[in-house]
């Protein structure tokens, strides 16, 4: 029996996806599965809904590999930095790079006998990698390296997410100013600019939007959520059980350091999940979880394995469920933090169950998988 366990519901994946593709049926999806799909599982997540998107986008050249050795055949784009001996690997392999330096890109030039698929990052604003507008000579030097197919040209929003689209507009408007002033010097089959939240409030028209966050179910920021204009469901659960229940008296401290101390007679449950989990010890005296339907707060600082939480109003029992991230939105602004960091934080310690159709379809726990039950 698995006490700490995510389910992730391939079904609703596939939902959400199709609901974004309803925005505009014209615009290619490329599912974005770095960091292992959010936390969630890149290769079982990959594998399932790869016939409802068009490309997959990670960050890292080895997260590349792994969804080509698990037998994805779309196109893999890594969106950020591979070393020019890894860009070997990604030609056979047929994952695609960015291009946003030219003598790095020389150096990758240099370091192949074959064309590579390339798509060039414009730095619009967001200022993490990519050529600024002012350095179209240097991009039109990148027609001299034979070896790099420039197959796209693509950008990254830093504030689409939020009530104000000034910046991002002007972010959009410096993308189509490049492409415009490079016409004739390259000729791009894939232009791509939006996120989640560049899509769904702009409801652009480029060949492509990268699609994270909302493909999961969650909205890219709280405005987002509260604005509503598209209705996602989430597709993953993080459950554990009550390991222990006790009745405290006045006085009684709970956890490393005793930060937290009863005022008053509690009772008191522990449950079997601690920061090592990638519950963040900042939810120390701070965190709610989910037990029977009721919100219990934990209390004293979240150990290693294991947390306590006041149930002093909850009838309950060792084995009962406990649902964590009930509203991921409000956990994680507890912790100035965003649901983002809450997933990709989740340790693979917690086993992975994939549902399709209500059944577990496959499991992904590398300390069970090697005994037979
Ligand atoms: C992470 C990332 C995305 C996806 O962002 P979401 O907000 O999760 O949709 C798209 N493009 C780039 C370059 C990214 O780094």
């Amino acid at each position: 029996m698995l006490t700490n366990y995510i389910e992730i519901d391939i079904d609703k994946i596939i939902a959400n996806i199709e609901k974004i593709h309803n925005i505009n049926k014209d615009v290619d999806i490329c599912a974005v599965v770095k960091a292992n799909a959010y936390g969630l599982g890149a290769v079982p997540i990959a594998k399932h809904i790869e016939k409802y998107v068009s490309y997959f986008a990670v960050a890292r050249f080895e997260e590349a590999r792994s969804l080509r050795y698990s037998g994805v055949k779309k196109p893999i784009l890594v969106l950020g930095y591979v070393s020019p001996q890894d860009v070997k690997k990604c030609l056979d392999l047929e994952i695609e790079i960015s291009i946003y330096d030219l003598s790095l890109a020389k150096e990758i030039n240099r370091n192949l006998d074959e064309i590579i698929n390339c798509h060039l990052a414009i730095d619009t604003g967001h200022s993490r990698i990519g050529f600024r507008s002012h350095e179209l000579d240097k991009i039109r030097e990148l027609k001299n390296l034979k070896n790099l197919h420039i197959k796209g040209i693509f950008s990254h929003f830093s504030t689409a997410d939020e009530e104000d689209l000034t910046f991002t507009k002007d972010q959009e408007k410096i993308f189509s100013n490049v492409i415009t002033d490079l016409y004739g010097d390259f000729d791009f089959d894939l232009v791509h600019i939006d996120n989640s939240a560049g899509f769904i409030r702009l409801r652009s028209n480029y060949d492509m939007a990268r699609i994270g966050i909302c493909m999961y179910g969650l909205y890219p920021s709280d405005y987002m959520r509260e604005r509503k204009d598209i209705d996602l469901d989430p597709c993953f659960k993080f459950k554990s059980i009550v390991s222990h229940v006790k009745e405290i008296d006045e006085g009684t401290s709970v956890s490393y350091g005793r930060s937290f101390v009863a005022d008053k007679k509690m009772k008191i449950a522990t449950i079997p999940v601690g920061y090592a989990d990638g519950y963040f010890r900042a939810f120390s005296n701070l965190g709610e979880v989910l037990i029977k339907g009721s919100h219990a707060r934990v209390v004293g600082r979240v150990c290693m394995d294991q947390i306590m939480v006041d149930v002093s109003n909850i009838d309950v029992n060792i084995g009962d469920e406990v649902i964590f991230y009930d509203d991921i939105y409000r956990e994680a602004n507890k912790i100035a933090t965003i649901p983002y960091e809450l997933m990709t934080a989740l340790d693979m310690r917690i086993p992975r169950l994939y549902i399709k159709n209500n059944k577990v379809v496959e499991v992904d726990d590398y300390l069970g998988e090697i005994y037979e039950d």
